[in-house]
C-alpha cells in the first residue's frame, strides 16, 4: 500500500469544504484499537484536512 495517495472521489465530498480529493492515511491499526475489531481505512480531506473514516467491510477493495 502506498501511503499518502491521492483519491479523488466525487461521491464522498468532503463534509466541510465540499472537496472530493482524499488522502490515503494509514489508520487501519488505529480504529481497530478505538472500535474494538472493526477494520477501516482512514482518509483525510486535501483542502482542509478532514479526517473521515471508511469500515473496510462497506468500502470496495481490490
Ligand atoms: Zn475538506
Amino acid at each position: 500500500m502506498t501511503l499518502g495517495r491521492e483519491l479523488t472521489n466525487a461521491e464522498r465530498k468532503c463534509p466541510m469544504c465540499g472537496g472530493t480529493k482524499w488522502i490515503l492515511l494509514d489508520g487501519t491499526s488505529t480504529l481497530q484499537a478505538l472500535e474494538g475489531g472493526l477494520e477501516a481505512i482512514a482518509y483525510s480531506c486535501d483542502e482542509c484536512g478532514f479526517m473521515r473514516w471508511h469500515r473496510a467491510d462497506k468500502t470496495e477493495r481490490s
